[in-house]
C-alpha cells in the first residue's frame, strides 16, 4: 500500500490561488490515482484508531470527499456539515471568524444522535476555524468526537489549538 510519503509527493503546491500569499494544496492528483486515494481512505480511517465509529462526518466539501469513502471502511453512516443554505431539513447552525469576515456552517439536527461516536474528516487543517465550528455543531447534538483527521496540516497556522480535542491527527504536515 502506499504510504504517507507517496501522498506527498503527489500533493501539488499552487501558489497564490485562490488569492496572492496562499500556498493552495492541491489534493486532486490524490483523488485521481486509484492506488493513492483508496490509501488515503485507509490512513485516515486507521485514526479512528480502532474505535467503532458510528458517523464520520465530513465538512463542506473537500471533506466529504474523504469522509464517504472512510465512512464505508468502517462500517459507519455519513453526516455532511455544510455551507449555510445547502440543507433542505431543520438544522443547528455554527458562525466562524475567516481572514476576512465570517462563515456559517449547519448540520441537520437529527444526523446525528446523542452519545454517537464520531470521527471528524476534512482534507485540510489550517487556522481551524472551520473544524473548530464543526466540533461546536457536534457537540451541541450530544456526539461523542473519538478524533478529528485530515489528510493536511498546516501546522504553522496552529489550528490545533483552536479546536479544544486531545485526538486530532493528520496524515501530512507542512
Ligand atoms: P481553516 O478553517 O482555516 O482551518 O481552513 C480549512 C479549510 O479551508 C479546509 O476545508 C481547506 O479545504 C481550506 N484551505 C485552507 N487553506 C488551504 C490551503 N492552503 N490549501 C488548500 N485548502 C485550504
Amino acid at each position: 500500500m502506499p504510504t504517507a510519503a507517496d501522498l506527498d509527493a503527489a500533493i501539488r503546491d499552487v501558489p497564490d490561488f485562490p488569492k496572492p500569499g496562499i500556498l493552495f494544496k492541491d489534493i486532486t492528483p490524490v483523488l485521481g490515482d486509484a492506488e493513492l486515494f483508496k490509501a488515503s481512505l485507509e490512513l485516515l480511517a486507521e485514526t479512528a484508531g480502532g474505535a467503532k465509529i458510528d458517523k464520520v462526518v465530513g465538512i463542506d466539501a473537500r471533506g466529504f470527499i474523504f469522509a464517504a469513502g472512510v465512512a464505508q471502511i468502517l462500517g459507519a453512516g455519513f453526516v455532511p456539515v455544510r455551507k449555510k443554505g445547502k440543507l433542505p431539513w431543520t438544522t443547528r447552525e455554527m458562525a466562524y471568524t475567516l481572514e476576512y469576515g465570517e462563515s456559517i456552517v449547519e448540520i441537520h439536527e437529527d444526523a446525528v444522535k446523542p452519545g454517537e461516536k464520531i470521527l471528524l474528516v476534512d482534507d485540510l487543517l489550517a487556522t481551524g476555524g472551520t473544524a473548530a465550528a464543526s466540533i461546536k455543531l457536534l457537540k451541541a447534538l450530544d456526539a461523542d468526537i473519538v478524533a478529528v483527521s485530515f489528510l493536511i496540516e498546516l501546522a504553522g497556522l496552529e489550528g490545533r489549538k483552536a479546536l479544544g480535542h486531545s485526538d486530532v491527527n493528520a496524515l501530512l504536515t507542512y
